[in-house]
This record gives structure tokens, sequence and C-alpha cells, in this order.
């Protein structure tokens, strides 16, 4: 029996995924929301909640409260793992493993992106990147217990090796990563220990490129450094890092090759991503090529060459070189759902999407964050006092933002931290590279 009202099945609660389904709510369409995490969660903050500032709670809105008053709409735990292209049907594991089919007309796919070793997938074992709470969690858990081991521990070589943090990616996430490190350890933690002075945790900052930030103009980048300097974050400019164990980091200069080995307990990646491999299945089964990054390239209404019944928004897609950030994700996902209801409501043709740069910011240090908005640049207190605006205008819902504006304002107070409590898990599942749902 033919379903009465066209079905759009949505992969990914992210922002492509959430502002699709908004765009949807009162088309005449049933939803299903499918996705492999029971929340949406605001990853430009996630480096926060790793470094004790913000709690998973405050970064992250369970995806049923999010779209409770959608009235098209059901949510699905599960995780999408094929598609039968002719059937026109997904098909999800739930949590056990068991199987079931999610029909639909209409498919969106915004599943996003993960952590890319790029041939060096060895070092995911000791250098976990970030882009979900999991990450958070295992870099919060290695920050934190790097502290308690400098702290019983005699032998100075030692210690230092646990109070040294090497970040890899001088991009955003990595930049505001160290810069924070180093402010929980001076301004946190720094009364806290009895045997160390956690002020001396050495953070290096390792990057490729001749510059940080180089997605940002040069003189912010130059501005980043500098505060980057004072905060006491070493950069190292020009480096691969092509080793990493458990109690080192090995840097190999890209000019003449010289290699550096940094006695380091902590190494965290933040540098490269690659699509979340259902782009694998899906490009596959819709006979399509994925760029280097395995994202698939859409047509200029977000739907994949040859399946107008099939979009792929925010991270995941290939589209006219923008870059994977929020806004693209906001836009694209909204444009899909506004391209499927209005087809659904009659309309013949199809818009192409217009994607409006409203521009890009990254946190260096206290009282610093740079703002780059087409002429508009912004560095210092300024930057800072609009980043945190930025960022607290697109967190979702009130009390999110009401609770990390208050412990915002605490911090900046007070110096400290409260957000470190770490779980220690199950050694038998200990935490693979992609998280616990890797088989
Ligand atoms: C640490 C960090 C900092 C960042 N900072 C900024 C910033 O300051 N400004 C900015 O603009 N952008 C920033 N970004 C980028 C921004 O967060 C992304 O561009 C945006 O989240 C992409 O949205 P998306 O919906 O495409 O994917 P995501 O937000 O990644 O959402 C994908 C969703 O799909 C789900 N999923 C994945 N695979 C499956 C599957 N097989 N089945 C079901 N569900 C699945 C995931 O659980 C997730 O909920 C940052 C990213 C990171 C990681």
């Amino acid at each position: 029996m033919a379903h009465a009202r066209p079905r759009v099945v949505i992969i990914g609660a992210g922002f492509a995924g959430i502002h699709c389904a908004r765009r949807l709510k009162k088309a005449q369409v049933d939803v299903t929301l499918i996705d492999r995490s029971t929340s949406h969660v605001f990853q430009p903050l996630l480096y926060q909640c790793a470094t004790g500032l913000l709690s998973e709670g405050a970064i992250s809105s369970p995806i049923r409260h999010l779209t409770r008053r959608h009235r098209n709409l059901d949510v699905v735990l599960g995780e999408a793992a094929d598609i039968d292209v002719d059937a026109r049907e997904v098909v999800v594991d739930r949590l056990d493993l068991s199987r079931f089919r999610a029909p639909y007309d209409y498919l969106v796919v915004g599943a996003g992106m993960r952590t890319a070793y790029r041939g060096n997938d060895r070092f995911a074992r000791f250098a976990p990147g970030m882009k979900t709470l999991d990450d958070a969690h295992v870099i919060r858990r290695k920050i934190m217990t790097a502290f308690e081991m400098a702290e019983t521990i005699d032998d100075p070589e030692e210690q230092s090796a646990w109070l040294t943090f090497a970040v890899a990616g001088g991009g955003p996430t990595g930049v505001e990563l160290a810069g924070q490190i180093r402010e929980l350890a001076t301004r946190a933690l720094e009364r806290e220990y009895d045997s160390i002075d956690p002020s001396r945790a050495r953070v290096l900052l390792l990057h490729g490129g001749d510059r940080v930030l180089p997605s940002f103009d040069e003189h912010l980048s130059s501005s980043a450094q500098k505060a980057l300097d004072k905060l006491g974050v070493e950069t190292v400019l020009g480096v691969h890092v092509t080793g990493v164990g458990d109690d080192f980091v090995e840097t190999t200069r890209k000019s003449d090759k010289h290699k550096e080995i940094y006695p380091a307990r902590t190494t965290l990646w933040t540098t490269g991503v690659e699509a979340v491999p259902f782009a694998a299945t899906l490009a596959r089964a819709l006979g399509v090529e994925q760029d280097r990054s395995g994202r698939i390239p859409v047509t200029d209404d977000m739907s994949v060459p040859g399946h107008p019944e099939v979009f792929v928004c925010g991270d995941m897609m290939a589209y006219d070189n923008l870059p994977g950030v929020a806004e693209v994700a906001m836009q694209s996902g909204h444009h899909a759902g506004r391209v499927i209801a209005d087809e659904v409501a009659g309309k013949a043709n199809r818009a192409p999407f217009k994607y409006r740069d409203l521009g890009t910011a990254a946190y260096i240090a206290r009282r610093h964050a740079v703002v780059q908005s087409g002429r508009l640049h912004m560095r210092g207190l300024p930057g800072w006092l609009a980043w945190g605006v930025i960022h607290i205008a697109f967190l979702a819902g009130a009390r999110n933002r009401m609770g990390t504006v208050m412990n915002w304002s605490a911090t900046l107070l007070t110096g400290s931290r409260r957000e470190r409590a770490i779980i220690y898990g199950d050694t038998e599942t200990a935490r693979t590279p992609y998280g616990h749902w890797e088989r």
C-alpha cells in the first residue's frame, strides 16, 4: 500500500540534519531522523568540554527534546549501515546490532566527518582526535590523568614527559585546544597540587604550515601567534608529526627532513578529517566518486548527480570548495529541506543553493579571539566578545546558553574549572579510534 505522504529520511542530527528537519516542520511529509547518538553536539565547543570548562550537557541537546514540537518527525537511535537504492530503503543498525529498513521517497544525508590519520592509523591509539563527545571525554581523561601521574612521580624526566602536551595541527581546533590546556594549567590547577607546579606544563603546537590559523587573514594569524606565545604555548611550524607512542611524539621538519623526538605522554590530533564510513557505502550505491576526503559530490540543489531524491549536506558534501564549517552545514541542510518542501508543494523548479558566508572565529586565550567576516576583522578583546556572542547565539537551547554564560563568568572571575570528572569505563571495551560503534 502506498504511503499517504512522501517520506523523508534524514541521516545525522548535526547542524545539517537539524536545519533540514526544521525547514520541513510544516511540510506535508513524514520525517524520520536517524542518528547514532541521542544528542545533537555543538562541536565548536568540544575543546572546552575536553579541558574541564563546560560539561557535555552544556554543549549538546537531546535530539528528541530539540524536535519535540515537530509533529511530522520521528527520532530513531541507530546507525545507517547500508542503502538499497532500487527499493529506496536505508538499512539501519540498532544498538544491539539488529537491523531494520527505513523506506524513503527523499533521503538527506548529513552524517559529517571523522578524524583522519592519513595512512598513519596506528597513531589513533595514542593520539585521539576531537569530533565527538566520546573524544572530548577521552581527551579530558588523558589531560587530567597526566597531571595526576606527574604529581606522584619523583623522576624529573618522567614527570616532565607527563607534563608535556603535544597538539598536532595549527588550525582553529589545535590552537583552541593548546591555548586551553595552558590556561587550565596556569589558572585552574595552579594552586591545587602539592609536589608539581602545573604551570610548568609544556604545550607544543605542531603545525605543518608556516603560520597558525592558515584559513584566516595573515595579520589575524600573527595576532593569534602573539597571544599563544604570551600564554606560553610553544609553536613549532613547518613540521609533520611522523611518529607517536605512549611516551613520545616525533616530528620531521619539512624543509630538511630533520627529526626531533619530544618525550610527551599526551598527544592530541586535530589535523585532518575524512568522511564517516557511511559515505563510501552511499557513494558505491549511487555510483558516484568521493573526493580525496571522502566527500560526496552534489549539484547546486544539494542532490547527488543522477539521484534527485538523494541529498547530501554539511561536512559530507563536496560543493564549490565550501569549507567544513557549521554555517555551510546549516544553510545546506536548510536548502535541501526547502527543495523537498517546494517539490512536495508542487513547485516545478528547484532553487540553486546560494551560500552566505557569515565569517569564522577562533578562541585563542582569555580576552583574545580572532573573528573574520568579509572585510570585518576583529582580534583581542573585541574579537573575544564577538566570539562569545556568536557561540552563545548558535548553541541549541536557552538552558545551554544560560549555563554556558554562567560557567564562563565563573571561570573568568575565579579561574576555576569544575567540569573535570573523568570516567574510566570498562577496559574490556576500551575505546577504539572511531568510538564504541566500531566492530
Ligand atoms: C572541534 C571542532 C571545532 C569546530 N569549530 C568550529 C567553529 O568554530 N566554527 C564553525 O563554523 N565550525 C566549526 N567546526 C565544524 C562544524 O562543527 C562542522 O562543520 C559541523 O558540525 C558539520 O555539521 P554536519 O551536520 O555536516 O555534521 P556533524 O555536526 O558532524 O553531524 C553529523 C551527525 O551524523 C551522525 N552520524 C554519523 N554517521 C552516522 C551514521 N552512519 N548513521 C547515523 N548517524 C550518523 C553523528 O552522530 C552526528 O550527529 C568545528 C568542528 C570540530 C570537530
